[in-house]
Parts: C-alpha cells; sequence; structure tokens
C-alpha cells in the first residue's frame, strides 16, 4: 500500500513496485498529487487506485504486507498553503497508516525529511543529529509534523512492535515534479525554458544537495526490503549552493535567462547535506545519477507538461 501514491514520489514508488511483481494500492486524495502522475498505471492488473484522505481512514479491505506513508504536501508553498492538513496527515494521516500496518503484521516505511534537521548546525547531517528546528515558526507544520511522525512511528513500535523503518528523505527532484509546485528546480527549469529571470531567494548562498528520484526511490526500497528501523538518510550528498544551480541549469539549457533575487523565505535552512554513512555500509545504497543528467530528463518531462519545446 502507498499511502500518497499519486504525489511525485510516490508515483515512481507504485512504477518500481509493479515492475518487480508486487501488487499495489495507491491512497491519494489528490490535494498535491496528480491523476496523471499514475494515469499510466490505470490498466495494470496489480495496481488499484483509491481515492481518500488518510487522515480521515483508510478505507482498505483486504491482505496487506506493507505500508509506505508518503502522503504529505511536500513543496514549501504546498505545505505553506495546507497549513492545517499537514499537521494532520501527519499526525492522524500516520496513526491511521501505523494502524492498519499493525493489524495486518505489514511492514510501516515512514517517509520522513532532512526538514527535521531544520536550519542545521552540524554539518553534513547525520542521523544522530537532533536537529534545529523552529517549533512556531511558518516551516513548523511541515517540519514538527514529521517529527510528531516520527515519534508516533518509534512508539507504535517499541508499545505494539509493529515493525517500522523510518526514511529521512532530503531534496529530490525528477519527471513529475508539478510545473506549479514551487521548489527550486521545476522553477528553475521552467524559468530557464521560458526565458524569464531565475528567482534566486536571498543572496543564493545557501546550499542543498539534489537527489535523482530514481536512485531516491531505490533507497526507498532497499530500505524498505531491510530489517533497518532507521532513521536512514537517503539523499545526495553532492551539495550546491542556489546561485550555483541557477547557473548550472542557465548553461545546461543554453538559456538567455538572467537571475533575479528575491527575498528568503523565513527560516529557510543555510545549508543542507546528508551523511549517508548509513545507507551505504548497511543498504549498499548510493546515488549515481549525474546531476546534468538528471536535470536534462526533469526539464524534457516539465516541457513536455507545459507545453513547451524539448530543450535537450
Ligand atoms: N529557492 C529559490 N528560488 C526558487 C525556489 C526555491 O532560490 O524559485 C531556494 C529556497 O529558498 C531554498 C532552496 O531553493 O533555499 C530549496 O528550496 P525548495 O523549495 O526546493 O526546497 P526546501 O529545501 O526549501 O524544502
Amino acid at each position: 500500500m502507498v499511502l500518497g501514491g499519486s504525489g511525485f514520489l510516490g508515483s515512481h514508488l507504485c512504477d518500481q513496485l509493479l515492475v518487480r511483481g508486487d501488487e499495489v494500492v495507491c491512497v491519494d486524495n489528490f490535494s498535491t498529487g496528480r491523476k496523471a502522475n499514475v494515469a499510466h498505471l490505470a490498466d495494470h492488473p496489480g495496481f488499484e487506485l483509491v481515492e481518500a484522505d488518510i487522515s480521515v481512514g483508510i478505507p482498505v479491505d483486504g491482505a496487506v504486507t506493507g505500508v509506505c506513508n508518503l502522503a504529505s504536501p511536500a513543496s514549501p508553498p504546498d505545505y505553506l498553503a495546507l497549513p492545517l492538513e499537514t499537521l494532520a496527515v501527519g499526525s492522524e494521516g500516520t496513526r491511521h497508516g501505523l494502524e492498519l500496518a499493525g493489524r495486518h503484521g505489514a511492514r510501516f516505511l515512514m517517509a520522513s525529511t532532512s526538514e527535521v534537521y531544520g536550519d542545521p548546525d552540524v554539518h553534513p547531517q547525520s542521523e544522530t543529529y537532533w536537529g534545529n528546528v523552529n517549533p512556531v515558526g511558518p516551516r513548523s507544520v511541515y517540519d514538527e509534523a514529521k517529527r510528531f511522525s516520527e515519534a508516533l512511528t518509534m512508539a507504535h513500535h517499541r508499545s505494539r512492535g509493529t515493525d517500522v523503518a523510518i526514511v529521512r528523505i532530503f531534496n529530490t527532484y525528477g519527471p513529475r515534479l508539478r510545473p506549479d509546485d514551487g521548489r527550486v528546480v521545476s522553477n528553475f527549469l521552467l524559468q530557464a525554458m521560458r526565458g524569464e529571470p531565475l528567482t534566486v531567494y536571498g543572496d543564493g548562498s545557501q546550499t542543498r544537495s539534489l537527489c535523482y528520484v530514481e536512485d531516491e526511490v531505490r533507497g526507498l526500497l532497499a530500505l524498505f526490503d531491510s530489517d533497518l528501523t532507521g532513521p536512514v538518510n537517503i539523499g545526495n550528498p553532492d551539495e550546491y549552493t542556489v546561485i550555483q544551480l541557477a547557473r548550472t541549469i542557465i548553461d545546461l539549457l543554453g538559456s538567455t535567462s538572467s537571475i533575479e533575487h528575491r527575498p528568503l523565505p523565513t527560516d529557510d535552512p543555510t545549508r543542507r547535506r546528508p551523511d549517508i554513512t548509513v545507507a551505504r555500509s548497511a543498504l549498499g545504497w548510493e546515488p549515481t545519477t549525474s546531476l546534468e543528467d538528471g536535470l536534462s530528463r526533469t526539464a524534457t518531462y516539465l516541457a513536455q507538461d507545459s507545453g513547451l519545446s524539448d530543450p535537450s
């Protein structure tokens, strides 16, 4: 069962589970996920799509052997626009997923986030770092929802023996990012393709480490298939400043776009880079897609999705 299965990451996870022969029930309320992300699976005999808000309940019958909880708004503009829904899905939604997994003796994978580290004062971030989060800032609706999800997951594991795993997902990009998602890669690629200025928030010295979606999903599956509880960081440790990313995208696409600075969002983390020692040693996982390859593939997708000519 993939909760949030028609979202950006969830839909790629559904694809990979079906490729290896699993049966998949995708549950989504389409608040930020798109039906188009799983439309190609509609006739697949192993695939079922259920429209439901997991904060309210998970109306699914039948045997369940695994529950992957990827249901949540994940882009800052999305969760800032849906603050109460984000807190509800992180708390009640996660509870429903955990109870379902517990009833069926199924393994539960909780998709957590690098946002649990907040604006980190330890760099790079390893799983043992407890984070530096503003619990009352605007981003707290996401950060604290995910921190609560982690706490709830561990409480079910400790008190009820539920088989769980927690993955901390770092910035991920690739095909099926919504063009209006508002995250840095989709914004910059579309702006570069349209010849519009790239909107760099702040001076662009903040850093992110970007993982291509196929690598990310391979990591999620490796953790799901293991007997680790985690949390385990899954992300690409190659770190770039936002201004470097803007220049890379302009060069890669041969764009005529300029760079325009906009105000930095409140509590925007100044740096972020995963320490993936655990994923490497315990799961044998590491990312393999170069930034240039990943960006080109994402540009092709966004161009098609937005009716622009393919830049690659
Ligand atoms: N960002 C930017 N311009 C944009 C969108 C984002 O400069 O048009 C910056 C944002 O301030 C942050 C980084 O890019 O420092 C990554 O932002 P994103 O929203 O993709 O994800 P976050 O890591 O903040 O959750």
